[in-house]
């Protein structure tokens, strides 16, 4: 794991231990460096002030443009369904706050974070590099067409809800590489789907349900979609 600089310095983690124990191991997060990378992120750094002490609490919260910090377990639970080893490039779509790319940082050899709305990619990208996740990158543009620049990459992981697998997802994936992204029709819930890429053919698995918002862009929802 790498070693951001302050995370070894921010304050007591006593919800932060309590959230793994008891949001994550019990749902069955079992992959060690995932509960260690959670354990060590200070999410409070990705809240709102307003919503500090609800930092480990077991939902997603607000930020700023309506948009959400996701649930820690779902953070988690993508993270897991990844298989990351520590060498990989990862792609991950919908920046929001930047805290489930700190926690990828953890996990991985280099993150690659896109975010459509420019404020929140901006005010994400401070929080990083500030609080030392030096092997994030974040951009601002419309993550359905992925970030061809950096490819191909090892996993792709996608924080908002799409209609269908983006085709430059698949383009941009490494043989036996791992896209995790929730889909659905209905807006309002979405099945985690686990995408792998084998001699070129993509199979997919499903992971459960979660709520996310939409995914919006020229490979997803439109803007103004209900
Ligand atoms: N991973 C984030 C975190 O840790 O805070 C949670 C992000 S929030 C659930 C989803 C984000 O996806 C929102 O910030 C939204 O603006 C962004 N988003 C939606 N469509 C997008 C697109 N086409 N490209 C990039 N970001 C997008």
């Amino acid at each position: 794991m790498k070693n951001p600089g302050n995370v070894e310095s921010s304050e007591p983690n006593y919800d932060r231990q309590s959230m793994v124990e008891s949001q994550l191991k019990t749902r069955g997060i079992r992959d060690e460096r995932v509960l260690k990378a959670m354990a060590t992120v200070p999410r409070e750094l990705f809240v709102q002030e307003g919503h500090r002490k609800q930092a480990y609490a077991d939902c997603a919260l607000p930020i700023e443009h309506e948009q959400t910090i996701s649930q820690p377990f779902t953070v988690a639970c993508m993270c897991q369904a990844l298989g990351l080893t520590g060498n990989e490039t990862v792609l991950d779509v919908g920046t929001g706050s930047g805290y489930a790319a700190a926690v990828l940082s953890c996990l991985a050899a280099k993150v690659f974070t896109i975010e459509r709305i420019p404020e929140l990619a901006a005010t994400a990208s401070d929080r990083l590099q500030q609080n030392g996740f030096s092997n994030v990158v974040v951009t601002t543009g419309d993550g359905t067409r992925g970030w061809p620049e950096h490819a191909p990459y090892d996993a792709i992981v996608v924080a908002a809800g799409g209609c269908d697998l983006p085709p430059p997802y698949v383009e941009q994936l490494r043989e036996s590489g791992r896209i995790v992204m929730p889909l659905g029709r209905d807006n309002s819930r979405q099945n985690m789907v686990r995408f792998q890429k084998n001699n070129g053919t993509i199979t997919r698995e499903h992971l459960g349900t979660f709520v996310f918002v939409p995914l919006i862009g020229d490979f997803g929802w439109a803007a103004n979609s209900p």
